[in-house]
């Protein structure tokens, strides 16, 4: 694996644009006008320190948060214009997430934590539970379909709360230190799934790591700093960018 700097492909349409995003709180200036580009089927990484605003983007992008200032574009609506109902369809049917700590349901099985979003959705539950049965076997958790968070592993729990991201078939997942609690190993077969099965649906990755080893499984990557991207770092179109060769 090597890493060059190219230009990024300045004709391809972005599957999330955003521009100048500012976000405070209190004092703190959490992003101060940082812009960034998410291609479709892209695997993104964002990198900075720990205070940078690489969360922040994260739920900026994903409609969880509303910037200050600035815009985010997905598939040419503009998120800050939505109705609060467009944008919950929005995070129901086109996004996924994924935090640090899985978050998972503690009183729900692995099986039932990944069949939720798609119950939510409208399935029925025999149809949600398969079809979740069959996303735990993709990440290789299956045999944990009846256990709890609390019977998992770390690196088992992370993959489930995977499975629970992808269920729906986002067109994007949003991966917020998705590796930041594991050991190395299991950090690695959490990627190795990732990756794996994101390429294989062409679902659109953006991974916030502060780890170079993980940020190494993405196709690019962009450097969060103080709240801005600097030029030269990446992200928007027409700016040189980190790109990986895998
Ligand atoms: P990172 O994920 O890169 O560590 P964050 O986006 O979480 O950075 O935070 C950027 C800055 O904004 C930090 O100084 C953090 O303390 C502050 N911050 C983030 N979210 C909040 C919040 N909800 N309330 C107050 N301060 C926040
Ligand atoms: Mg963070």
């Amino acid at each position: 694996m090597s890493t060059r700097v190219v230009q990024p492909p300045s004709k391809a349409a972005a599957l999330i644009s955003a521009r100048g995003l500012t976000k405070t709180y209190g004092r703190t200036e959490a992003l101060r006008g940082a812009s960034l580009d998410l291609h479709e089927g892209e695997i993104l990484a964002v990198t900075g320190t720990s205070g940078s605003g690489k969360s922040t983007l994260l739920h900026c992008l994903a409609g969880i948060v509303r910037p200050d200032d600035g815009t985010v574009t997905y598939r040419g609506e503009q998120l800050g214009l939505l109705s609060e109902d467009r944008l919950s369809e929005l995070r129901r049917d086109d996004f996924g997430v994924v935090f640090q700590f899985g978050q998972l349901i503690p009183e729900l099985s692995a099986l039932d934590n990944v069949a939720l979003p798609l119950l939510l959705a409208g399935s029925r539950r025999k149809a949600a539970q398969e079809r979740a049965g069959e996303w735990l076997e993709r990440f290789g958790v299956r045999g944990q379909a009846a256990f709890r968070p609390g019977e998992m592993s770390g690196g088992q729990s992370q993959r489930v709360a995977l499975a629970r991201a992808l269920v729906t078939q986002p067109r994007v997942v949003f991966a917020d230190e998705p590796t930041g609690a594991l050991d190395a190993l299991a950090g690695e077969q959490v990627m190795t799934a990732l990756v794996h099965i994101a390429r294989e649906s062409a679902t659109a990755v953006l991974l916030i790591t502060h780890d170079a080893q993980t940020a190494a499984y993405a196709d690019r990557e962009v450097l969060l700093h103080d709240g801005t991207v600097p030029a030269g770092s990446a992200g928007a179109t027409g700016q040189e960018a980190v790109r990986h060769e895998n």
